[in-house]
């Protein structure tokens, strides 16, 4: 028998669970846990859990083990994951994708890595240094962006503060030929620069001399910082980033570590920069004249008629570009990375009339959903769509829908700027949503112990409630950054920085464009991300995380069966059990369920099964939630499937 196969180990896959239920579930999954098995299937659904220790299942012997095998025919694996989706890829010549998802610290970048890892070992070794440069490629990219994208959080202490989703384009032979990364918004800070570097820069050694990083408190780390330090710039020099570039890089971040210290004072009705020597600094790393520098953060321009006039900014104001400024310079530097990795890695000059389809596989690590006890804008944003697109349509709607949808109520309130605040925002939440199932506040259910002040309001997310308070809402979504600002780092004489900001050529009177809100921008992205993976062949990997305390040996029982739950994978076994992938053929849909319809029992008379099975969903009302292929009928949610089964067993 082969080792995945004894119970010893628990079951491999949750399907062959004797009953479907949580305790089993969950008895089995601790037991895996505890005999090292940290991989389980749900059919064809790899279940992770993070093991915080080093595994000693990711060698060469053990990519040997699963190349080319079938998914049954091994213990559980990410390998046999990423083998599936390369096999569909290669025999089918089908667009996959790989969706990895699962709470902060779950283990969903280590397990991206180790797919890539994984697809860049079994491809071609052919003697063409282009595969080779394209794997190495692949694999010295994502160094980089970890370090530019990655902050040491409570959860994490390498948390991915982006979402990223990375396609790997192949030829006919199945040999890696380029690669695309799309990334999804990010925040904070890097540490660990050579001291001579640092002179450079004008930074000093010890990191708390930096209002920016204590801000987010947390200094020491786990990870070693020099020796990250040169990876990445090592990294970055093979994927072929000059001298010049990087050392821009390093004098941006300089910038916003030196922003950071600014320090606004005011003298009568005249705001002063207080540490005016950091204004020189800045003039120096920005490669631009002080005096320019300062107008930038202490004025900005206004066109009022035909008249352009230089309005002194309050002290408050100040502050709030400077960090503004910071906070606008570090995400342009990440999104300008990804760019040039994109040109360097880009598909070029493959022509399909020669060469056959190129083909993809995609790899979605999403950004860990974390649930504070008081939640704000940034984590509103990025965690109410956990990429479950087949799963949370409801929620989508609601902050989606036109007009009333949470972003469209936002947006609407960012473009009375300075007249709407959050309260009011809140109070047209409330007139437009008091009826949606998934959406409360404290104002409509008062006595409601979880809404604790009258600025919350609470979502049912699939991941479970969130109260969400809404103060910083509008300013967060607003996110402007004073024009000004983009014309000094425009007229830099630094040419990576200036090409960093092409819309800084504009002159005060040109500007009239109102800029896309930050909520608009990332739904924009999310429409974007869902079309592309819906267009693909989806494997998914869902990860959890046994403990809070990085613990090798402990399984958190009820940290665990929360996310099983809201990971939703005891519907997963369930759906799997009843023998039902969401995509089923029109005469085998029927074979299960025309007993349920007056119009397909015992048999129908419409022009086809098609036709019948369409008849069949309308009369139940599923209409919304299927979509009809040419042989296959496509199921959305469980729901609909467990729903359906209800009727039938009524029968
Ligand atoms: P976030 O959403 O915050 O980015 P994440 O799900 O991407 O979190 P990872 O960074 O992948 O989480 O994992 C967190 C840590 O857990 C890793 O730094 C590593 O120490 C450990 N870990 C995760 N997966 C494995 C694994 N397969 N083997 C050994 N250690 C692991
Ligand atoms: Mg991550």
């Amino acid at each position: 028998m082969a080792e995945h196969e004894s119970l010893e180990y628990g079951k491999a896959d949750f399907v062959l669970l004797d009953n479907v239920s949580l305790e089993e579930f969950m008895a089995n999954l601790k037991l895996r846990f505890e005999k090292g098995r940290i991989y389980s299937y749900i059919g064809e659904v790899v279940v992770s859990v993070n093991p915080y220790r080093a595994m000693n299942i990711y060698g060469r012997d053990t990519i040997e083990q699963y190349k080319g095998r079938e998914l049954y025919e091994r213990p559980p694996h990410l390998f046999a994951i990423a083998d599936a989706a390369y096999k569909a890829m290669k025999r089918r010549n089908k667009d996959t994708c790989i969706v990895i998802s699962g709470e902060s610290g779950a283990g969903k970048t280590e397990a991206s890595k180790y797919i890539m890892q994984y697809i860049a070992a079994i491809t071609n070794p052919s003697q063409r240094a282009e595969v080779e440069r394209v794997k190495n490629m692949l694999l010295k990219s994502n160094c980089v962006l970890e370090a530019f994208g990655n902050a040491k959080t409570n959860r994490n202490d390498n948390s991915s503060r982006f979402g990223k989703y990375m396609d790997i384009n192949f030829d006919f032979k199945g040999d890696p030929i380029g690669g695309h990364i799309s990334n999804y918004l990010l925040e904070k800070l890097v540490k660990g620069a050579p001291d001579a570097q640092l002179r450079a820069l004008h930074i000093q050694r010890d990191p708390t001399a930096y209002t920016y990083i204590k801000v987010g408190g947390q200094i020491k780390s786990s990870i070693n910082d020099s020796a990250d330090f040169k990876a990445v710039t090592d990294a970055m020099k093979v994927i072929g980033f000059t001298a010049e570039e990087i050392q821009t890089v390093y004098k941006i971040l300089a910038t916003i570590l030196h922003l950071g210290n600014l320090k606004f004072g005011s003298d009568g009705d005249v705001t002063l920069i207080e540490n005016s020597k950091l204004v020189s600094v800045l003039g120096d790393l920005l490669s631009t004249k002080d005096e320019n520098v300062e107008k930038a953060l202490l004025y900005r321009t206004v066109a009022t008629g035909r008249d352009v006039i230089d309005k002194q900014h309050t002290h408050q104001e100040a502050s709030y570009g400077r960090d503004a400024l910071a906070k606008a310079i570090y995400e342009r530097l990440f999104c300008w990375i990804v760019g040039r990795i994109n040109d360097i890695i880009e598909v070029k000059n493959y022509d399909a009339r020669v060469h056959g389809k190129n083909t993809v596989i995609g790899v979605l690590d999403i950004y860990g959903f974390e649930i504070f006890q008081n939640n704000s804008f940034v984590v509103f944003v990025y965690s109410w769509k956990q990429i479950d697109y087949f799963n949370n349509q409801i929620i989508v709607d609601l902050v989606e829908q036109q007009h009333k949808g949470i972003f469209a109520v936002l947006d609407e309130a960012c473009m009375n700027v300075g007249k709407v605040t959050d309260e009011m925002f809140l109070q047209a939440l409330n007139g437009k949503l008091a009826k949606h199932a998934h959406y409360t506040s404290r104002k409509l259910s008062p006595t409601d112990k979880n809404l604790e002040f009258d600025r919350d309001f609470r979502i049912r997310h699939y991941a479970g409630d969130v109260v969400y308070s809404v103060v910083g809402f509008i300013d967060k979504n607003k996110d402007t950054l004073f024009q000004d600002f983009k014309r000094l780092l425009y007229n830099s004489s630094n040419p990576v920085l200036k090409a960093m900001w092409p819309e800084g050529k504009l002159s005060i009177t040109e500007v009239t464009k109102r800029p896309l809100t930050a909520a608009t921008l990332f739904k924009n992205s999310m429409i974007s991300l869902v079309e592309n993976l819906a267009s693909k062949e989806p494997y998914y990997v869902r990860c959890i995380k046994p403990n809070d305390v990085k613990s090798p040996l402990l399984f958190e029982h009820e940290r665990c069966k929360h996310q099983v739950e809201y990971l939703g994978l005891l519907e997963n076994v369930r759906v799997r059990r009843a023998g039902f992938a969401n995509r089923q053929t029109y005469p085998r849909f029927l074979q299960r369920y025309k007993m349920i319809s007056e119009f397909t029992w015992p048999n129908h008379d419409l022009s086809s099964d098609k036709e019948a099975v369409k008849r069949l969903l309308q009369g139940c009302g599923f209409e919304h939630d299927v979509a009809y292929g040419k042989t296959k009928v496509f199921i959305r949610t469980p729901r609909t499937i467990f729903s359906l089964e209800e009727q039938r067993a009524e029968m």
